[in-house]
């Protein structure tokens, strides 16, 4: 079940920390991301059919954003590339890995650093994990560049990504959908079986599986780490895959330690200086 947070949760904040501009810059400084609420322009991508949020909406999602890339220390943000951060009220994509037709997605990662969210008024968890869901998309596109660098990273890909995370998957004896996922209606989806996944869009490939183990990681390591440990064995191994994922490529900084903290809520913006 999904927590309702209200929008503009703002009484925990001070007039200054709602500011867009102030977070706008403090992501900039920071991250080297540049937030983007408004229309459509030259820079956006033209596969990226979007509407614009309203003054409020967007407010609040800038806020949302800020405190969701805290938690990862600037470094992994930097190296990541993230160019831009598109804040949206709906999106549609006209073409994909796996679809040509037209479709309606969360949000969405090119691989030239820019990213779309939506922003979801009343399910605002689901943007959350969706910052990291598309972010972890960027990684994925620079993993193969980055297990040249790092020894314990190309170890814990080739051991895992190659074997055990497929074996993982054969365990469970559910295929991935690829292109057929798209042809399935929205309850269609909702009834597919899911276990050993963190939810029905993880079935429609690898790269999907792992962006949304990241996604659910980052916003509620201990539904993962604790909860899915006594009830789902396959996707706890995922996710334990996963922290090993972000220790290699953050060099240490994300690693077991950092998940603990993150799960006990003391991962602030103070954190990583
Ligand atoms: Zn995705």
């Amino acid at each position: 079940m999904e927590i309702f947070e209200p929008r503009l949760a703002s009484l925990r904040f001070s007039p200054s920390d709602v500011d867009p501009s102030a977070n706008k810059e403090f992501l900039r400084a920071r991250y080297g991301v540049m937030v983007e609420t408004g229309a459509k322009d030259e820079a956006d991508q033209e596969t990226a059919i979007f509407e614009p949020l309203d003054l409020i909406s967007s407010i609040d999602a800038i806020m949302l954003l800020r405190e969701e890339l805290i938690k990862y220390p600037p470094s992994y943000v930097l190296a990541l590339g993230v160019a831009s951060i598109r804040l949206v009220a709906d999106l549609q994509i006209t073409k994909s890995e796996y679809y040509e037709g037209l479709h309606r997605v969360g949000g969405a990662a090119y691989s030239n650093g820019q990213l779309y969210v939506v922003y979801y008024e009343r399910h605002r968890v689901h943007t959350r994990e969706t910052i990291h869901h598309e972010l972890e998309h960027l990684a994925q596109d620079r993993d193969e560049a980055w297990k040249n660098k790092i020894a314990v990273l190309r170890w814990i890909c080739e051991e895992w990504r190659e074997g055990q995370w497929d074996g993982l998957n054969r365990s469970s004896g559910l295929p991935f959908l690829g292109e057929k996922y798209w042809r399935l209606s929205n309850a269609e989806r909702q009834r597919l079986d899911h276990s050993g996944f963190v939810k029905p869009h993880s079935r429609l490939s690898r790269r999907e599986d792992g962006a949304t183990v990241a996604g659910r990681l980052m916003t509620n390591p201990q539904k993962l780490l604790i909860q899915r440990r006594c009830d789902d064995q396959i996707l706890y191994q995922k996710a334990l895959h996963m922290v090993g994922m972000f220790n290699g490529r953050t060099s240490g900084k994300m690693g077991g330690r950092f998940f603990r903290e993150l799960e006990f809520g003391f991962v602030r913006e103070s954190y990583w200086r």
